[in-house]
């Protein structure tokens, strides 16, 4: 058990599952951009997603860019308040082939404002890939092309993945304690 802030945590999913996932995620990608002619370029969807996207890319077997975004919050008085518009993204993605890349796509709102605003700079393909799917809370109907594991409605830590900015440093998946 584990405490971070305070919450106790107990290990869920041990590195070397985690591991197995991600090779086996990177096959699938690998299968279905074998022989592409311009490389993708992979858009890490920060902070959560950066020790999935260190470990991923160098699984992959063809040549591709690595571009790092982060999502933040308008401010201001919009009643759309909780829209997150893409900050930091430095390469153009007209006529490109993008791979996005999320730590975990829980209700999928997030995920649907990434894709409105990625739909608007005419990439030519745009795939999702995500380490963790919560699909008993997934409420979008967008295709996500490749998950890496399934959970259920449990909050976990590790792996890259927070709780209030702890946790990101843990090799195993934690998932929260109830009692
Ligand atoms: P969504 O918009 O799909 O509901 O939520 C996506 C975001 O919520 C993720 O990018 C992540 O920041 C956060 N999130 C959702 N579930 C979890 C979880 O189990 N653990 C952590 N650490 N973050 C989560
Ligand atoms: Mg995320």
């Amino acid at each position: 058990m584990i405490k971070l802030h305070d919450l106790q945590f107990k290990p869920m999913i041990p590195a070397s599952k985690i591991e197995e996932a991600v090779k086996a995620v990177a096959s699938k990608i690998n299968r279905d951009y074998a022989g592409c002619t311009t490389p993708p370029i992979i858009l890490v969807v920060l902070n959560g997603s950066f020790i999935f996207a260190s470990d991923l890319t160098r699984e992959l077997d063809f040549a591709c860019e690595v571009s790092f975004i982060k999502l933040s919050s308008y401010s201001g008085t919009q009643s759309t308040g909780g829209v997150k518009s893409i900050i930091g993204l430095n390469s153009s993605l007209e006529g490109r082939d993008v791979i996005v890349i999320e730590d975990i796509v829980d209700t999928g709102v997030t995920l649907s404002h990434l894709d409105a605003q990625l739909k608007e700079l005419s990439a030519a393909s745009v795939r999702y890939c995500t380490l963790f799917f919560k699909p008993e809370s997934y409420k979008q109907n967008i295709e996500i092309d490749y998950i890496a594991m399934s959970i259920g409605n449990e909050f976990i830590v590790g792996y890259g993945l927070d709780y209030n900015q702890l946790g990101r440093s843990l090799k195993d998946i934690y998932v929260v304690c109830n009692e």
